[in-house]
């Protein structure tokens, strides 16, 4: 455990944070001080074809260790962390045998994770909590991934015993910038499928997420004086609120939950001449989702019929798939990830992503991906914190996902 411990302190302590306003690959020079002592540390612990490429994407492989046919399979975790919060200088505290009171993460300023507002806190009771110390964020999203990986690779490397076929990791870069599967060579990885170590609570097991398309709606009014304009001022103001009032007033991020889509206004700028709306639209369900999608453009259809004059455009462009329909026609990937928790007395935790994750993109560039926990919570701030113990427990996970994956190939 102390090892995990600080191999993970060693990973976070590295700031990676990555920049959104930044169009280079990677988005920030800082993700490869981190990637290269990944290097060095994966050629230390053995593994094979250790390589980086221009884009600061790190593959390497551990061979099979049997002498029958075995899928290919990978695991995927990702270099950098939020622009959400600074993960400069973090300075990791240790609450071990944690006893489900509040935790003063910052007495002078104030700053404490309470189970009364993060009420998670208390299925860790006993357990050893890594948290920040309320100046930064932890990065446990996603360096335990990377811990978890790594350790998993040495566990596999000093226990020839256990039986597995060859195994393809991969670290990226920006993720959390909406990138980290640009640049994924799926060729280069070379395996039949994988899973992304990059989920919150032990047992969390997700191959869902919502359909996305991002929406523009623009409204063409016409300025007048105001004392003259009887009959001829067309504000597009009044017409972009229209368009807001005719939409589900309920299908909205903070009345939705579950499999519910919904339509997220998230910017409005407007004049008497011009005004613009940007929306996302999302839903899981691709029926739904173009349902969603022809009433948006419906609104403005009737908006305009009712006005005379096409006042209102709108242009819908989609984002992410589910990736749902990719990992159907391969659900043993998901019953061997399942099956190793249970074998582990986890429980499965199995969700819909209200969101997407690398692992959508990658699954329709035809490599399938569920995303697997990694043991934080609270990601993109200073109340993250993840138990040792759950870096640990994911860490078997992947131990046993290779041994599964072997005797079902048998
Ligand atoms: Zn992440």
């Amino acid at each position: 455990m102390q090892k995990i411990i600080d191999r993970f302190v060693k990973y976070i302590t590295v700031d990676t944070q990555s920049d959104p306003d930044n169009p280079a690959f990677p988005s920030t020079e800082k993700q490869w001080d981190l990637a290269h002592i990944l290097v060095g540390e994966l050629k230390e612990i053995g593994m094979q074809d250790v390589t980086i490429d221009d884009n600061c994407y790190i593959m390497a492989t551990l061979p099979s260790n049997v002498d029958f046919k075995v899928p290919t399979i990978g695991f995927i975790a990702h270099i950098d962390t939020s622009p959400d919060y600074t993960g400069t200088n973090v300075k990791p505290q240790f609450h071990p045998n944690y006893d489900g009171k509040d935790i003063v993460l910052n007495k002078e300023e104030n700053i404490v994770l309470s189970p009364s507002y993060f009420d998670d806190l208390l299925l860790y009771k006993g357990q050893t909590l890594i948290t920040t110390d309320g100046t930064t964020l932890l990065g446990a999203d996603d360096k335990a991934g990377i811990t978890e990986i790594v350790s998993a690779m040495e566990y596999l490397i000093n226990h020839p015993e256990i039986k597995h076929g060859k195994i393809r990791i991969c670290f990226t870069p920006d993720e959390e910038v909406g990138k980290g599967a640009h640049m994924f060579d799926v060729e280069k990885f070379g395996a039949e499928w994988a899973y992304t170590m990059d989920g919150s609570q032990v047992g969390e097991l997700e191959y869902e997420n919502f359909n996305a398309a991002g929406a523009k709606v623009t409204v063409n009014g016409k300025i007048v004086h105001p004392g003259y304009a009887k009959g001829k001022m067309i504000n597009s103001m009044l017409i972009a609120n229209e368009f807001i009032a005719a939409l589900p007033k309920n299908e909205i991020p903070q009345e939705t939950e579950g499999y519910e889509g919904f339509f997220h206004l998230h910017g409005m700028e407007g004049e008497v001449e011009k005004t613009t709306l940007e929306y996302i639209i999302r839903d899981h369900d691709m029926e739904l989702f173009e349902g969603r999608k022809a009433l948006f453009q419906k609104v403005a259809d009737d908006l305009n019929e009712k006005l005379g004059s096409k006042l209102v455009e709108v242009e819908v462009k989609d984002q992410y798939f589910n990736m749902r329909k990719q990992i159907e026609p391969v659900m043993h990937i998901v019953d061997i990830a399942e099956e190793a928790m249970k074998q582990l007395n986890i429980k499965p935790i199995i969700k819909a992503i209200r969101g997407g994750t690398d692992g959508s993109q990658l699954s329709y560039k035809g490599l399938p991906c569920p995303n697997i926990f990694a043991g934080g919570h609270n990601f993109h701030g200073r109340y993250e914190y993840v138990p040792a113990e759950s870096i640990q427990l994911a860490t078997e996970v992947i131990v046993k996902i290779a041994k599964i994956t072997a005797e079902r190939a048998q």
